[in-house]
């Protein structure tokens, strides 16, 4: 049996599967046992991919790529497309499970599959577009060109918290330019990794003549993301996750020179000045904080109000945030579902605590009773006197450290006093403030928005941080560079061998 679901409350594993027309694979050997946070009900028991699964996982998927880039980048992209119809045939089963597993809220797993989708119509279109440069040659007779190669396996770290899209930013992106991909999902959402995978193969049988093996997921804990950032034969590896995680992976990948694109944590910030419209204000920072329960990479955890509007601005989001539905996810009045985990809930408390010794003034954060054993939280708003330790670290909860300042050179150095750069904003309708934000003197993140929260970034736009967040740069803009090899060609149709830079070597 593949499933051993223990809670009446929750929909099923299978039906949801079966609505999608497709099954759980029957389990064999090693199990992982997969928990949900609406209420700790086990949800599926699973079979767990070993080291050397992951080892013959790989050689399939060399295969792959050596038919795989020999058909061409359109028809490539066809593929995708197909993907894509399927998913948007199968969104309502496919956010339940998103939900299920990762207890975000109902409309935030729609969204969620919805960028899915998105994503795979971005890169059917790209699967047209992937150009090279002709450049002015020096030399008479002679032409300078640049074209983009297919890399080999594409290998796959994922996070818990985006659990389908940040794979497809990645692997659709990745097909098209030509590579074959390996996933490995994060150990608490396996479930969305092989609803995707599986439609995957169901969108491979339609388009025909794709090889086999083109998509492979590996089901299992960190070992397997090590295994993929050691080897050799996956020459470019994208990791989604903590800070800590990518510290490890990068020294793994740099020592035997392959390509990582780092997607890791954020502390984020946003900047109230005294124009601010404060209606959207509050919007914005209360979606961009308790949102996704501030368990996404963007949430907004520190915020910089100007003194002058400290006290005003603290008091509506008390209030906004005592006003939050906190339930289950599957409950579509819900504002905030359940923090992933006991380990979460203990982080977040932590913290809390850290903040206190460090002269924050708390406000929510305490437990929200809700049947069964998930762990539900109300988000906290903490006072904080400065940019303490604990307001530099990012804590994967919904905490939202208030500080404030006079001037705005000030604001910009506590934005920016922080080691992680990923997302920032600004709420103010000063036109200055707003540019010198956005400008090289202003915001140092991979993200700087004005009038808009941390938060909810559009597919278009290449996504990713600086600084401790890892640099990587995933989906949209010219981020398919990063999943091809450049090769820089020069060709002579003249007669002679004219030498770059004059140089003479003549012979004979
Ligand atoms: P995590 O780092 O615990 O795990 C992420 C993935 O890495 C999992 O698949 C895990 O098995 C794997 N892993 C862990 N240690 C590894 C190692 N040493 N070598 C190889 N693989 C390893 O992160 P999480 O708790 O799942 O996710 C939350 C974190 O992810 C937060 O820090 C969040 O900011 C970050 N995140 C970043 C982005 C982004 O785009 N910047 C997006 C989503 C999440």
């Amino acid at each position: 049996m593949a499933l051993t679901h223990d809670s009446e409350n929750l929909p099923s594993v299978a039906a949801l599967f079966a609505e999608m027309g497709i099954a759980l694979p029957p389990v064999t050997g090693e199990t992982l046992v997969t928990t949900s946070p609406v209420d700790g009900a086990q949800l599926a028991r699973l079979s767990q991919h070993s080291t050397a699964d992951g080892q013959a996982a790989i050689a399939r998927a060399e295969t792959a790529f050596r038919a795989w880039r020999a058909v061409p980048a359109p028809r490539r992209g066809q593929l995708v497309r197909i993907y894509g119809d399927l998913l948007r045939a199968h969104k309502e089963p496919l956010a339940r499970i998103i939900s299920l597993e990762c207890g975000k809220i109902l409309t935030e797993a729609r969204g969620e599959v919805q960028e899915v989708i998105d994503i795979c119509e971005f890169a059917t279109g790209l699967s047209r577009q992937l150009h090279g440069l002709v450049i002015a040659t020096e030399r008479p007779g002679h032409k300078l060109l640049e074209s983009w190669h297919p890399m080999g396996v594409f290998g796959q770290i994922t996070a818990f918290n985006f659990p389908a899209a940040v794979w497809a930013w990645g692997t659709m992106v990745a097909l098209v330019c030509g590579n074959a991909a390996i996933w490995k999902p994060s150990e608490k959402t396996p479930l969305t990794a092989l609803a995707c995978t599986l439609l995957f193969e169901k969108a491979a049988a339609e388009f025909g003549d794709a090889p086999d093996h083109l998509v492979q997921t590996l089901i299992g804990g960190a070992e397997l993301g090590v295994l993929l950032a050691e080897d050799v034969r996956v020459p470019v590896l994208s990791a989604t996750g903590s800070t800590r995680m990518g510290r490890d992976v990068a020294v793994r990948v740099a020592g035997r020179f392959g390509r990582a694109i780092l997607e890791l944590g954020g502390n984020n910030a946003a900047i109230v000045t005294p124009s601010a419209d404060l209606d959207l204000a509050t919007r914005g920072i209360v979606f961009s904080a308790a949102g996704t329960a501030g368990q996404r990479c963007t949430t907004l955890r520190r915020l910089i109000v100007h003194e002058s509007l400290r006290e005003t601005l603290v008091a509506r989001l008390k209030a906004a945030f005592a006003s939050l539905t906190i339930g289950s996810p599957l409950d579509e009045a819900s504002h905030v579902g359940p923090l992933i985990d006991g380990q979460a809930y203990d982080a977040m408390q932590a913290a809390l605590a850290s903040a206190r010794a460090e002269g924050g003034k708390v406000s929510g954060g305490e437990r929200v009773e809700v049947p069964g054993a998930g762990h539900y939280v109300r988000p906290a708003l903490v006072e904080m006197p400065a940019q303490t330790d604990i307001v530099r670290e990012e804590t994967f909860a919904p905490i939202l450290y208030v500080l404030s300042y006079r001037d705005f050179d000030e604001a910009i150095a506590l934005q920016n006093g922080v080691p992680q750069g990923l997302s920032s904003a600004i709420f103010t309708r000063d036109v200055r403030e707003a540019e010198l934000f956005q400008s090289a003197t202003g915001s140092d993140c991979g993200i700087a928005n004005v009038n808009i929260g941390t938060s909810g970034a559009e597919i278009g736009g290449a996504f990713g941080g600086e600084k401790a967040t890892g640099g990587g740069r995933a989906a949209g803009s010219d981020t398919w560079k990063n999943y091809m090899r450049r090769a820089t060609n020069t060709i002579n149709y003249s007669n002679e061998l004219p030498l770059a830079q004059g140089v003479k070597f003549d012979i004979g």
